[in-house]
C-alpha cells in the first residue's frame, strides 16, 4: 500500500491531437511547481499520479498543485494490488469517527473483477456498517463518501478527500501575452484569467517618477510576485512615462490627456509585444468604471494597435473583481495607497466619449514616434519569480 495524489484534469480539451502536448505541458508545469520536492509523476488511463513523495509534505503539495491550471481536482488516495480482500480490510480502516451519514462510489473500470460496481458499492457499504452499526447511508446528501477505483492497472485506489484546484488550461497552451500592469486591483486579476485560459505572462508598468514614487514601482514588482504563484515567472518591463506625460499635459487639450495617455500606453504595449513575440496585450479594463473604459474610450484607445486586446474583468462589477482577487491573494498589496501615472495628471473633467478624430488631431502635437522608441529604449526589465523551494 501507498498513499498517492490523484490528479483529475479537463475532459473537454483533450481531444485529438492535442491531447499528447497538453498533458506533456500539464505535467512539465506540474513538476516545475513542485521543484525540490523529490516525487514521480506517472500517467495512467486519464489521470496522473504523483508518487513516492514526502508524506509529511502532502498538505503543501496539494496547496502548490492548487496553483497549477488545467488542474481540476487532487484528491489524496491510498493505492494498493486490487483483490477483494485487500479492499475490504482497507475500507474497514477508513476512519468515520464523527459523520453521520455515508456513501460508497465504486468504479470499476477492470471488468475481470468479479462483482460490478453496484455490487461493490453495496458489500462495502456492508464492511463500513459492521464497523459503524450507527452509520447512516444516505445515496443522495451523505456527509461523507467514500471513492473506490478499480484499475486496469491492477491497482485499486481508495479516497475521500477532492481538493479543487483552479482549472483553466495548462499554462503557456495559448501562447504568451503583455499585461498592463498597473497597481490597482483589476489588473492582476486580469492576468491571473488570461493565464488560466493558458497565457504565459510578460507585463509592462508605466511609471512617472518623481511624481510616482518607488513605492509604487516596488508596488507592482510586489503584485507581480504574487501573480507569479500561478503564471510561473514574469517578465516585467518597467517603463517611464515621465516625459510623455509632460509632454501631452503641454501639448493637448486637459480632457483628452487620458485618452491620449492611454493611446500611447497602447502603442509602446504593441512595440513591446513585437520585440518580445507577444500575441495580445491585456488589461483590466471594466466597461463605465471609469471615463476611460466607456466603450468610446476603448475603441479610440484600440484604434492605434492591429493586435488583439484582451479584457478579461470587462463585464465584471467591482465586487467581483474584488472577490477574485482576495482570491489569489492580490488584494492587500493592492489596495495599499500608491499613485499610478494615470492619477498623477487627472484632468478634472476627461472626456467620456472621445473620437478618434480629436484624438489624432491632439496628437499631431507630438512627436508619438519619437517618444515611443525613447520609451521603449530605456526600458528597465525585471524577472519575476516566486520560486520558494
Ligand atoms: P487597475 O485597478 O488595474 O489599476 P484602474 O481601475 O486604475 O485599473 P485605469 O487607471 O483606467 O483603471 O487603468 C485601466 C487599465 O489600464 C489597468 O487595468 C491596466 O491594465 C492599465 N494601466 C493603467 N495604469 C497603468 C500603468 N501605470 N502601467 C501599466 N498599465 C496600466
Ligand atoms: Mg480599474
Amino acid at each position: 500500500m501507498k498513499k498517492v495524489l490523484l490528479l483529475k484534469f479537463g475532459e473537454l480539451f483533450l481531444k485529438g491531437r492535442n491531447r499528447h502536448e497538453f498533458i506533456k505541458l500539464l505535467k512539465a508545469n506540474i513538476l516545475k511547481k513542485l521543484r525540490g520536492y523529490s516525487c514521480k509523476l506517472e500517467e495512467t488511463q486519464g489521470r496522473l499520479v504523483l508518487h513516492s513523495y514526502n508524506e509529511n509534505l502532502e498538505s503543501e503539495i496539494i496547496e502548490r498543485l492548487q496553483q497549477v491550471f488545467g488542474l481540476i481536482a487532487v484528491m489524496s488516495a491510498i493505492e494498493f494490488d486490487t483483490s477483494l480482500q485487500e479492499i475490504e480490510k482497507r475500507v474497514s480502516e477508513i476512519c468515520f469517527d464523527g459523520v453521520k451519514s455515508f456513501r460508497i462510489e465504486t468504479k470499476r473500470a477492470d471488468k475481470t473483477f468479479p462483482m460490478t460496481s453496484m455490487e461493490l458499492d453495496k458489500h462495502l457499504g456492508g464492511v463500513v456498517l459492521d464497523k459503524y452499526p450507527n452509520l447512516q447511508v444516505d445515496l443522495y446528501n451523505p456527509e461523507a463518501v467514500l471513492h473506490v477505483e478499480v484499475r486496469v492497472n491492477g491497482k485499486t485506489y481508495l479516497y475521500n478527500q477532492l481538493h479543487q484546484c483552479a482549472g483553466g488550461l495548462p499554462l503557456g497552451s495559448g501562447g504568451k501575452a503583455l499585461l498592463l500592469l498597473s497597481g490597482g486591483i483589476d489588473s492582476p486579476v486580469a492576468g491571473y484569467l488570461m493565464s488560466k485560459r493558458g497565457l504565459r505572462l510578460e507585463a509592462v508598468h508605466f511609471h512617472s517618477y518623481p511624481y510616482t514614487s518607488v513605492q509604487a514601482k516596488e508596488k507592482v514588482i510586489e503584485l507581480a510576485k504574487e501573480i507569479s504563484v500561478y503564471c510561473d515567472e514574469i517578465k516585467l518591463h518597467i517603463v517611464s512615462f515621465t516625459e510623455i506625460q509632460e509632454q501631452i499635459h503641454r501639448n493637448c487639450d486637459e480632457e483628452y490627456m487620458i485618452t491620449i495617455m492611454r493611446r500611447i500606453m497602447m502603442r509602446i504595449a504593441e512595440r513591446l509585444c513585437k520585440h518580445n513575440e507577444l500575441g495580445a496585450i491585456i488589461t483590466g479594463e471594466s466597461l463605465g468604471q471609469v471615463a476611460s473604459q466607456t466603450m468610446q474610450s476603448m475603441n479610440v484607445t484600440n484604434s492605434v494597435v492591429s493586435i488583439p486586446v484582451f479584457r478579461p474583468v470587462i463585464a465584471y462589477d467591482k465586487e467581483d473583481i474584488m472577490s477574485v482577487a482576495k482570491k489569489i491573494k492580490t488584494y492587500e498589496t493592492s489596495i495599499l495607497p500608491y499613485e499610478d501615472c494615470c492619477t498623477v495628471f487627472l484632468p478634472k473633467n476627461p472626456v467620456i466619449k472621445p473620437t478618434i478624430k480629436r484624438a489624432e488631431l491632439l496628437e499631431q502635437n507630438l512627436d508619438i514616434e519619437a517618444l515611443v522608441e525613447q520609451a521603449v529604449n530605456n526600458e528597465e526589465i525585471l524577472t519575476i519569480n516566486n520560486f520558494s523551494k
